[in-house]
């Protein structure tokens, strides 16, 4: 079978050897985020629709999980935000009946964890939600989101998706020198993950050009002093 809608399994230093899928099938995000290693967003939106068809992405799953290959997770990731796919609890559902021995883990950008769709979380093992800013106009230069879409909703939203979940929430910020490493908007995630109460908090930056071309990396060194700063269960994740 060819397949389009699953990639790998690859190895990944954070999870280990894991089978992608996306779900979206082009960069279609809530988010335009300025550092997005896939481009600009094609398609700026919250609207949520089977993007691909969610047949198709079952049978991909049935046919390359039929060998029992190993795999640490089967993970929800590729092009753009994979919430955005309306049958997203379906999907994982239909993992969980017919291939419980695998972990799911859903990398996102949060924006769309609201308590509505909290049931079709349920089947996670890992969520590694992105939290890049905390202040209204920080997040606005960083993630440039869907107009409607408010950061300190998303925090609220995150606390609550970590209280009534049973998945590990490893929270990861990206951060960029001169863009979110002032002291007010570091202070201030040290608030946010107060209230998150991720399981760890990894901290990663540039590996490959983003959507601009100004970006630049953070220094491992300054990485280093943020981590001390904000505290226990921090790990840098950003490539030297
Ligand atoms: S949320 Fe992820 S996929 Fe969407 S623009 Fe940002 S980095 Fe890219």
């Amino acid at each position: 079978m060819a397949y389009q809608h699953i990639y790998g399994p690859v190895n990944s230093r954070r999870l280990g050897k894991s089978l992608g899928v996306d779900l979206l099938g082009a960069k279609i995000c809530s988010f335009n985020c300025v550092y997005c290693e896939r481009g600009r967003t094609d398609q700026l939106t919250v609207e949520r629709k089977e993007y691909v068809p969610t047949e198709e992405l079952t049978a991909e799953l049935s046919s390359f999980l039929a060998d029992r290959p190993e795999l640490n997770y089967i993970s929800f990731s590729g092009c753009g935000e994979p919430l955005l796919h309306k049958q997203f609890g379906q999907i994982s559902a239909y993992l969980q009946e017919n291939f419980p021995q695998y972990k799911q883990a859903l990398l996102t950008n949060s924006s769309l964890i609201t308590a509505e769709i909290l049931t079709e979380l349920k089947n996670l093992d890992l969520i590694v939600p992105s939290l890049d800013a905390v202040s209204e106009s920080t997040f606005k230069k960083i993630n440039r989101p869907y107009k409607n879409i408010k950061i300190e909703q998303i925090i609220e939203n995150l606390a609550k998706a970590k209280q009534e979940l049973a998945a590990e929430m490893w929270l990861e910020i990206f951060l960029l020198p001169g863009i979110n490493d002032h002291q007010e908007e570091l202070e201030l995630f040290k608030k946010a993950v107060k209230t998150i109460k991720p399981d760890k908090i990894q901290l990663n930056s540039l590996a490959r050009p983003g959507a601009e071309k100004w970006l630049e990396k953070m220094s491992r060194s300054r990485l280093e002093e943020i981590a001390d700063f904000l505290g226990a269960k921090v790990e840098i994740v950003a490539d030297y």
